[in-house]
């Protein structure tokens, strides 16, 4: 299977959290938290379509600036889902820069941020052509797990507590679909933007009898039906989880567990080693053993500790090896 979320951090594991995520087929990428970002190139900024930002510490914030910076003057809209008040944080941070030579572009960045506060969605639209004015407008939907959805993906969140309330994610492709390149060239039938269309079909779930226009133009157009039957392979989909500033309860625990469930892959923290479980419990993080028990409480397939603390550094291997052997003894006797 070709996967279609290729996920890489965005520093070390001892650098600020964040986590680019290309996706495959889609000139578009997402982002989770939103760090000190230099060292994503801007081809890859210039992708980022969707930011999911777990709460607004310094460390998970601090890279609005440069993502606005770097998208100004293109038409585009950048959209920001985090918890409550992040809307009012970002209208705030914009409004302490001067726009006056941007407020005449004829078209320009729109960002729309999307808040969760307790059970309810809120959000409004920042445009550059209005300096990024507040205007007070609030959409609002009752929030229903699903943060955003499209044909081909869903992120998921849950709020947590961390001393604030914090938000983890997983992302989701609900259904892998997979055009065979070998029997593509044996029905004679050649690539091009056509499969685009003909994956999205097969996502939504479209009528089978719904003609699509092929390659070369002349076989088609061909019912879907025929289509998915002879040319596409359907598995299950990824779903990556991402996991950030959660205090070692109980509670957020069983939410994480819940959310990220039978994810292939598991970006979580993990800050402080073992022995320090007091300071963890202090600064409402994760241990490492904590983590690698959620991972295994989840029923991961891979787990990817980072956000270590600095302190702890430079070498990852000692904390990454105490994450494994949490997962490991809790998977092997689960009802300890
Ligand atoms: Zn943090
Ligand atoms: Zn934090």
């Amino acid at each position: 299977m070709r996967p279609l979320f290729h996920p890489r951090l965005v520093h070390g594991p001892f650098g600020d959290p964040g986590l680019y995520v290309a996706w495959m087929h889609k000139a578009r990428a997402i982002l989770f938290d939103l760090p000190d970002l230099s060292p994503l190139p801007s081809g890859d900024l210039i992708k980022i379509s969707h930011v999911f930002v777990s709460h607004t510490h310094m460390d998970h914030f601090v890279g609005l600036d440069s993502l606005v910076r770097l998208s100004l003057g293109r038409d585009k809209k950048l959209k920001i889902y985090g918890p409550a008040p992040i809307l009012d944080q970002t209208a705030w941070r914009l409004r302490s820069y001067t726009w006056n030579l941007v407020g005449g572009y004829k078209e320009g960045l729109v960002l729309e941020v999307t808040q969760l506060r307790g059970n309810l969605l809120e959000s409004t639209l920042l445009d550059c052509k209005e300096e990024f004015r507040d205007k007070g407008l609030r959409e609002v939907a009752v929030f229903d797990g699903t943060l955003w959805e499209e044909p081909g993906v869903r992120v998921k969140t849950v709020l947590l507590d961390h001393k604030v309330p914090s938000m983890a994610f997983s992302l989701e492709e609900p259904l892998h679909v997979e055009v065979l390149k070998g029997k593509l060239e044996e029905h004679g039938l050649r690539p091009g933007g056509w499969l685009r269309t003909l994956r999205e079909k097969v996502m939504e779930g479209a009528s089978p009898e719904t003609l699509l226009e092929v390659n070369p133009r002349e076989r088609g157009p061909l019912p879907l039906a025929w289509l998915k039957e002879n040319l596409i392979r359907c598995s299950k989909g990824q779903k990556i989880g991402y996991v950030v500033d959660v205090a070692p309860t109980q509670e957020n625990l069983e939410k994480v567990a819940g959310l990220v469930k039978g994810a292939d892959l598991l970006f979580i923290e993990a800050p402080f080693p073992e022995s320090e479980g007091h300071r963890a419990i202090n600064r409402a993080h994760l241990t490492t053993r904590k983590a690698g028990e959620m991972a295994a409480m989840a029923k991961v397939g891979k787990v990817i500790p980072f956000h270590f603390s600095p302190k702890y550094g430079p070498d990852p291997s000692p904390l990454v090896k105490e994450v494994k052997q949490g997962f490991k003894t809790l998977m092997e006797n689960p009802s300890r």
